[in-house]
């Protein structure tokens, strides 16, 4: 078989670039998958008990771009999905990103009013802090707020999930989820949110759908580089790995879900409650608050944080730290070297902590400039 592209991935960056290549460029494209669906992690599929789930973790889209969201719009309609997400923190659920709200349901009244105030006049309604920000507030009252936030919200939940503590992270680890000076409980404010309609591997589906394109699953791509003729790969797995590792492994933090199915209709009030100080899992996910289905039981999952290893678990997080950056830009090095051959991109070749319309901006961007060569 000769195709014109070989797309190693069929994930957000993956399926992005096929689509644009069969279509806008009327080339034949070969994508191969090594798991045994498309869609990457965003995959959701019914589960035994006929609940639709997201295999690999909730996915909630959002985005402040206009463009990601209208090309994504072509291929499926939106559920409208805010989401929301509480923090179990001494014995009460908080809103997460930490905000007003929160303050007034740990601290009494008085109180609470009081660091409301100091909030609003130190940063303005509004305002987000990432908490590595605020700890380095002299004000001796923000100063306490901050300690306790970095304590109860961040501290243990950091560690479980990345073995390792905030401040030892890039800075925008952290800042995901800041200090929100607001009553807004959304966890998100980006202009556009929501869940696709039928799902996201439905809305895959409807992306790889062109004679063009063809889908090889259950295959890693070296077992067939050989087999098929391509005049061009674009790469959307982990980097090191494509080169042998020769520069040394990129650490990546992996994660085991546990599902259950509950025959109640709902086990908890919203979508996604974090456990920062108690059991090792980190967080329970209830994906019906997302997908909107009307069953009378609900699956929901428990999220394990684990270190990777390779064949053994899934690469889900490029772990973001300066060193590892370093490793990494070793690795784009060698990648801008065989331009001419492989593409590089994507959450795992990218090596970037990518939310999935960064992934299609990106893809979107790349596609660009294949066009402009
Ligand atoms: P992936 O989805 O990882 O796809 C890469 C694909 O390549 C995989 O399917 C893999 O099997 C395949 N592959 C790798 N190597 C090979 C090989 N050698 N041969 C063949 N195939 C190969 N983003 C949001 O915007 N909102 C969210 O709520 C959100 N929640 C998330 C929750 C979790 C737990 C995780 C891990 C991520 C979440 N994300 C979320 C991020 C989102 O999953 C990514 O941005 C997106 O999946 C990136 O797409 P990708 O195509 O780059 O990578
Ligand atoms: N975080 C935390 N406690 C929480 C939620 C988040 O410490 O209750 C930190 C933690 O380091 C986490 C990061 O903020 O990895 C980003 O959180 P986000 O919810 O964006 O993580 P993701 O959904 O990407 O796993």
């Amino acid at each position: 078989m000769k195709v014109d592209w070989l797309i190693v991935g069929a994930g957000f960056t993956g399926a992005t670039l096929a689509e644009r290549i069969a279509n806008e460029l009327d080339q034949k494209v070969l994508v191969v998958e090594g798991r045994n669906h498309i869609g990457g992690n965003a995959y959701d599929c019914y589960d035994e008990q006929g609940v639709l789930i997201h295999k690999y973790g909730s996915h909630t889209f959002h985005t402040n771009s206009k463009l990601v969201w209208d090309y994504l719009s072509r291929f499926t309609q939106w559920r409208p999905y805010f989401h929301e997400v509480r923090a179990y923190v001494d014995g009460i659920k908080i809103p997460l990103p930490f905000n007003l709200n929160a303050l007034s349901a740990l601290f009494s009244p008085q109180y609470a009013q009081k660091l409301e105030s100091l909030l609003i006049r130190q940063y303005g309604y509004g305002a987000k802090i990432p908490i590595l920000k605020l700890r380095e507030s002299a004000h001796e009252e923000l100063g306490f707020l901050a300690e306790f936030i970095y304590q109860k919200v961040f501290h243990r939940y950091t560690i479980k999930q990345w073995d390792l503590k905030p401040e030892e992270l890039d800075p925008s680890v952290s800042a995901r989820v800041p200090v929100y000076v607001s009553r807004d409980n959304r966890f998100f404010q980006d202009a556009y949110q929501g869940i696709p309609l039928h799902g996201f591997t439905a809305m895959f589906h409807r992306m790889l759908d062109h004679s063009n394109i063809k889908v090889l699953l259950n295959t890693d791509y070296q077992e067939i580089a050989d087999e098929f003729r391509y005049k061009r790969m674009i790469y959307t797995g982990p980097i090191d790995s494509f080169f042998g590792y020769k520069h040394g492994r990129l650490p990546y933090r992996s994660l085991r879900f546990h599902f259950e199915t509950h025959q109640k209709a709902w086990y908890q009030e919203v979508g996604t409650v974090n456990y920062p100080n108690e059991y090792d899992f980190t967080r329970i996910l209830e994906q019906k608050h997302l997908t909107g289905q009307v069953v009378p039981h609900t699956t929901i999952s428990f999220v394990y944080p684990q270190p990777y290893s390779p064949g053994e678990n899934e690469p889900y997080y490029p772990i973001p730290r300066k060193e590892n950056s370093q490793r990494y830009s070793l690795y784009k090095q060698e990648a801008e070297q065989i331009r001419d051959q492989v593409l590089f991109a994507g959450r795992l070749a990218d090596y970037q902590y990518y939310n999935m319309d960064q992934a299609v901006a990106r893809a979107l961007t790349l596609f660009k400039q294949i066009v402009s060569e």
